[in-house]
């Protein structure tokens, strides 16, 4: 396999943000993403066996004295996906006890990594210059341990990540779905996306579902209490059937 560098650092993404982990950047990528900050690892790197980057994942993991073993892993890109030994490294890497998370485009399908590999898979908005190139299938493979992942560059991008998300009830087929501003190039190449807009945007979102969900529980309450009158003008009618049976057969036990 090719690879463009093993590093360990503090996981900045995902909802394993804040962990320590080893990430194993794989070189090459088909897609070209107009704000992607590792161009660098489209090209060149370095031809490894799956058994050479494992040996490194464990020293790295290892740390220094009184530092505790790393267990997270990453392989990453460029598109991990490209390479059929990704696969492969993270069997391995599930072998040998770790963590395993792939991060990927979508644009591959995931399905043929193993079972117990956490896959964080972007779904490619509008203004990435890559959308619709996520792979559809991946939505069936993907369950409960697993993220989605939309980078937002705008307000365009916004709308197409909340309607995606809705449209294919992504909440509940995953572990998390996760709105991630473009941060600005430093070198100005591309400008950053306003976390603080896409934060608003995000509480209007939530008060919008909110307000849903109170009229959906007061639609429910509704129908209960007319459910309960419905109950109780049957059980009047019954009563009252009751009492005219008894007083038609007190009348005939006189008669
Ligand atoms: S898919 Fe990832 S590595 Fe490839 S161009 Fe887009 S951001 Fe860069």
């Amino acid at each position: 396999m090719v690879i463009s560098e093993i590093f360990k650092s503090i996981q900045g993404e995902s909802t394993y943000a804040g962990l320590p982990c080893i990430f194993v950047r794989l070189t090459g990528c088909n897609l070209r993403c107009r704000w992607c900050d590792t161009a660098y690892a489209f090209h060149g790197g370095t031809a490894r066996s799956v058994e050479s980057v494992l040996e490194e994942v464990r020293q790295l993991a290892c740390g220094n004295e009184g530092e505790g073993e790393i267990r997270l892993v990453e392989i990453t890109g460029g598109e991990p996906l490209l390479q059929p030994e990704a696969s492969t490294l993270a069997e391995e890497l599930l072998a040998n006890g770790y963590k395993v998370l792939v991060e990927t485009s979508g644009e591959r399908y995931v399905g043929e990594l193993p079972r117990e590999v956490v896959k964080i898979v972007d779904v490619k908005c509008p203004d990435s210059g890559e959308g619709g190139t996520f792979d559809m299938a991946n939505l069936e493979a993907l369950d409960g341990k697993d993220e989605i992942k939309f980078v937002i560059a705008s307000r365009r991008d916004y709308e197409f990540a909340r309607d995606f998300t809705a449209e294919h009830r992504l909440v509940g087929r995953v572990r998390q779905v996760l709105f991630s501003p473009v941060t600005p190039d430093p070198e100005g190449t591309w400008p950053g996306l306003d976390a603080r807009a896409l934060a608003d945007a995000l509480a209007q979102l939530s008060a919008e579902a909110a307000a849903r969900i109170a009229m959906g529980a007061a639609a429910r309450a509704m129908a209960v209490e007319r459910f309960s009158m419905a109950s109780m003008a049957r059980r009047t009618v019954e009563l009252y059937r009751a009492c005219l049976q008894t007083g038609a057969s007190a009348k005939a036990a006189k008669g």
